[in-house]
Parts: C-alpha cells; structure tokens; sequence
C-alpha cells in the first residue's frame, strides 16, 4: 500500500491537528490516544512515513528500527510503566483491523490488563 500524506497521523506531525504530546525525538513522537482503552493509552510513531510495521520492518534501516524500538520503551519509562508492566501492540492490515495507514504501537497500562485478546 502506498503511503497516504493525508492520512490522520501525518497531519499531527505536520501540526495541522492537535495533539497531546507525551515524547518526541528526532525521529518518534508519541501521544495520546484519543478513544483511550486503558487509563494510559499512547501511541508512538516514527517521523518518517511508513505504513504499517510490515511496511517499516521490509524497508526502514537497522537504525531507524532501532530508533523506533527505543523511543517505545523511552516512553513507557516517561509513563513510569516499566515497573507495574505495560503492554504493546501494532494492527497491521486487513485482518489487524489496522485503521490508520502510518505506522503506530499501542502502549496501554494503568491497570491489570486482563487477556491478551477476547475469544469468540
Ligand atoms: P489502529 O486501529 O491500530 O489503526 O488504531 C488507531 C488509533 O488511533 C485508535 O486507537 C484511535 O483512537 C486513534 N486515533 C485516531 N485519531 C486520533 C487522533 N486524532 N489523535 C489521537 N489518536 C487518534
């Protein structure tokens, strides 16, 4: 899938659109998540557009993976998540039930998390 500029996530980098600003680097940013499903839920994103995680995984260097992972757990660590625990987690695709097409881990905590996914 080609990469769409107009796309939500990419209008908050632009600053075309608000956010709530939790860390940024040079090459992530991350912020809330504006429908929350846990009392902390963040999304971190890389600066640079990718689509998906299959997307960045197949075309992004070792360093900007690299970047990416870290600014993850950077801020986790912000959030003071990393000693209660948290959890992290990437749709991608049609089956994902990813929605927005740029690149985005979910970060929620707050709480016991409960199972991983519902069981139908
Ligand atoms: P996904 O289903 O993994 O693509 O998740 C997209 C997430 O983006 C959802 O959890 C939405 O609540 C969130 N979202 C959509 N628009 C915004 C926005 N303007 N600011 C913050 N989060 C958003």
């Amino acid at each position: 899938m080609a990469y769409d500029s107009e796309n939500i996530f990419a209008k908050i980098l632009r600053g075309e659109i608000p956010c709530t600003k939790v860390y940024e680097d040079d090459h992530a940013l991350a912020f809330e998540d504006i429908n929350p499903q846990a009392p902390i839920h963040v999304l971190v994103i890389p600066k640079a557009a990718y689509v998906s995680m299959d997307d960045f995984t197949s075309t992004a260097s070792d360093a900007e993976i690299a970047n990416f992972f870290q600014a993850v757990g950077n801020t986790a660590r912000q959030l003071e998540l990393a000693e209660p625990g948290y959890r992290i987690l990437a749709n991608i695709g049609d089956d994902g039930m990813q929605e927005v097409p740029h690149l985005h881990v979910h970060i929620f905590g707050g709480k016991k998390l409960g199972p991983m996914l519902t069981r139908d």
